[in-house]
């Protein structure tokens, strides 16, 4: 048998490699390799795939994420909510803005964001240590690459008047319902880091809006403030463009992803048909699909089926091993162990296993049959 890969890229180039390649080819030719043709084109087709208006790309998740919050205006003295059980860019760029991250448990069954301990942080804000903080946005993540509750989320935002930015670097194709992921509520982000289900050849981003207003205050924030021209500069922004080179390459892989994330969903389906009964899945909402960025299941038994795997040399990952509430980095918010305890638990019991389309029947069969050994 080969090697199972935990996220197969070199198979997805034996598909599209020569395309891609003759796409990045055409950039050196022409040489705009900054905001060449292919970047505006790329924007245009995310527009067209996830029904959002505007579209800026950009250089990172984490600076889509930085962006958005600095075109929202989000400074020193606002409260920004989000989950602790997310990767680490999600809550660093409310910190490096110098507003503070309010860290709100996550539901037990879909280990999103819980909209019911949203409301109740909302309305107890100033009743406790946040005194003089201004309650301004929330950005709840997708997890895994399933949305989070945006119906309630949203309502519970317009009530407090709330700005709502979806992080969806995971979720990129996922669906509620008709909706798209990226454009389920007022802004959306998401990256292209290789791993992601929409990968590029390095590091890119994107953000989603349909806001126009907003739209132009992410183009200017962009390239360093722009204005009416490069050397017109009217507020604080940054180098944040993305890369002619990794547009070419999206472009490409663009074209195949809606197939590459129909081959995803067949292969979550099988991995819970055959591990039904042996561990606890990520709850999967009626109306609700995934784009599976990880396939990732908790279980008592963790330790036991990690050694099975190593073992037999299937990779896995722990996604998250420490929530972002007992990380180092935020200490001076003087939270403690026993704060967020869904989030505690799952970051204790979560495993991730390969999930990338090109994993074959019978690999997905030696996957399954190994962790049922391990739990059995
Ligand atoms: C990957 C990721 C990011 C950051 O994206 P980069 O492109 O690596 O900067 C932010 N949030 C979440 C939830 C992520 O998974």
């Amino acid at each position: 048998m080969e090697t199972i890969e935990f996220v197969d890229l070199k198979t997805q180039a034996s598909v599209i490699g020569t395309d891609i390649k003759r796409s990045i080819d055409r950039v050196i030719s022409h040489g705009r390799f900054i905001m060449g043709s292919e970047v505006y084109e790329l924007e245009e087709k995310l527009s067209d795939f996830t029904g959002a208006k505007h579209v800026v790309s950009c250089s990172s998740g984490t600076d889509a994420l930085l962006m958005a919050l600095m075109a929202i205006g989000i400074g020193p003295g606002d409260a920004v909510f989000t989950s602790p059980f997310t990767f680490i860019a999600t809550a660093e760029v409310i910190g490096l803005l110098g507003a503070v991250p309010v860290f709100v448990d996550i539901d037990k069954d879909t280990f999103n964001l819980d909209p019911v301990k949203l409301e109740q942080a909302v309305k107890n804000f100033n009743k406790g240590d946040n005194t003089g903080l201004t309650p301004k946005c929330v950005i709840p993540v997708d997890i895994f690459g399933l949305p989070a509750d945006y119906q309630t989320i949203n309502k519970i935002a317009h009530k407090y008047n709330l700005r709502v930015i979806e992080d969806a670097a995971q979720s990129l194709g996922a669906k509620v319902g008709n909706n798209m992921a990226c454009n389920l509520t007022h802004a959306a982000t998401t990256s292209f880091f290789p791993t992601k289900p929409l990968g590029c050849y390095g590091d890119g981003g994107a953000i989603f809006t349909n806001d126009s207003d907003l739209n132009e205050k992410l183009i200017s924030i962009r390239v360093h403030g722009k204005g009416q021209h490069k050397y017109d500069n009217v507020r604080m922004g940054i180098n944040g463009r993305m890369d002619t080179l990794q547009a070419a390459v999206l472009i490409q892989k663009l074209k195949i992803f809606k197939g590459e994330l129909r081959k995803r969903d067949r292969i979550a389906r099988k991995y819970r048909e055959r591990l039904n009964g042996w561990i606890q899945f990520q709850k999967i909402q009626d109306k609700y699909t995934s784009a599976w960025a990880q396939f990732s299941f908790l279980s008592k038994d963790r330790r036991k089926i990690i050694t099975k795997l190593k073992i037999n040399k299937i990779p896995y990952a722990i996604y998250y091993p420490k929530p972002l509430h007992l990380q180092k980095a935020f200490s001076m918010l003087k939270y403690k162990k026993g704060d967020f305890p869904v989030a505690e638990k799952v970051a204790d019991t979560i495993l991730s296993i390969p999930m990338h389309p090109y994993l074959s029947d019978e690999h997905i069969d030696f996957i399954t049959q190994t962790i049922v050994s391990a739990v059995n």
